[in-house]
């Protein structure tokens, strides 16, 4: 499985401050944004890098540039808990949203807006912090692959085994890099024990 769950003591100290209930909104978005500097950083690991010539004030030498640019896409409302941490560490990353509503009855995903900037070239980051049936970043996936992406990583800061399976399955190119792998869903497909709702725990809506 094409999962990657991070496994660093900071960060699980900063999910335990998220999964805990009372951690208000300006809290919680915080650590989002610093749990998302550790989860980036792991998602762009892998990424192809050219050597330039660069001129240190002692002397010239050999570094190095990501080869592809970087595309941030942000899955509606949660994914833009993660949009700071990719913008604080590549600030020229270009950024799309999928404007996604899951049907409360059968978890399925529909569409009510996107806008992507040119895919086809670069590393595409999709920020979609919880992955829990996964059939809003199966069709997130689907929708940047319509318009042209081929290497793309999804960013996940919650996982249930039932989203990563329907991703092995729909999209088995693209890797996921996660927090945690939690024990499943409940009956409302909440992932348990999770952390609860990422866009109301963000924005203190109810
Ligand atoms: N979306 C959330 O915000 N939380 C879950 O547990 C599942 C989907």
């Amino acid at each position: 499985m094409a999962l990657t769950v991070v496994e660093h003591p900071l960060a699980a100290d900063l999910l335990t401050v998220l999964r805990n209930r009372n951690t208000e909104p300006p809290e919680f978005r915080q650590t989002a944004e610093r749990l998302g500097y550790l989860l980036v950083a792991e998602a762009m690991s892998d990424m192809v890098t050219d050597p330039i010539q660069i001129d240190t004030p002692l002397e010239t030498m050999t570094g190095t540039k990501l080869h592809r640019p970087v595309v941030a896409v942000a899955v509606l409302r949660a994914g833009l808990g993660l949009l700071e941490s990719v913008l604080t560490l590549v600030p020229d990353a270009a950024i799309g949203f999928a404007g996604v509503q899951r049907n409360e009855e059968t978890a399925e995903p529909m569409e009510y807006y996107t806008k992507f900037p040119s895919l086809e070239l670069a590393r595409v980051l999709i920020l979609e912090p919880m992955l829990a049936t996964g059939g809003s970043l199966s069709w997130a996936v689907d929708k940047v692959k319509e318009n042209g992406a081929i290497d793309i990583t999804a960013v996940c800061v919650v996982v249930a085994p039932e989203g990563a399976n329907r991703m092995e399955e729909d999209h088995p190119d693209v890797r996921i890099v996660a927090a945690t792998l939690d024990r499943g869903l409940d009956p409302n497909y909440y992932i348990t024990p999770g952390l609860g709702d990422m866009g109301d725990r963000l924005f203190g809506t109810l």
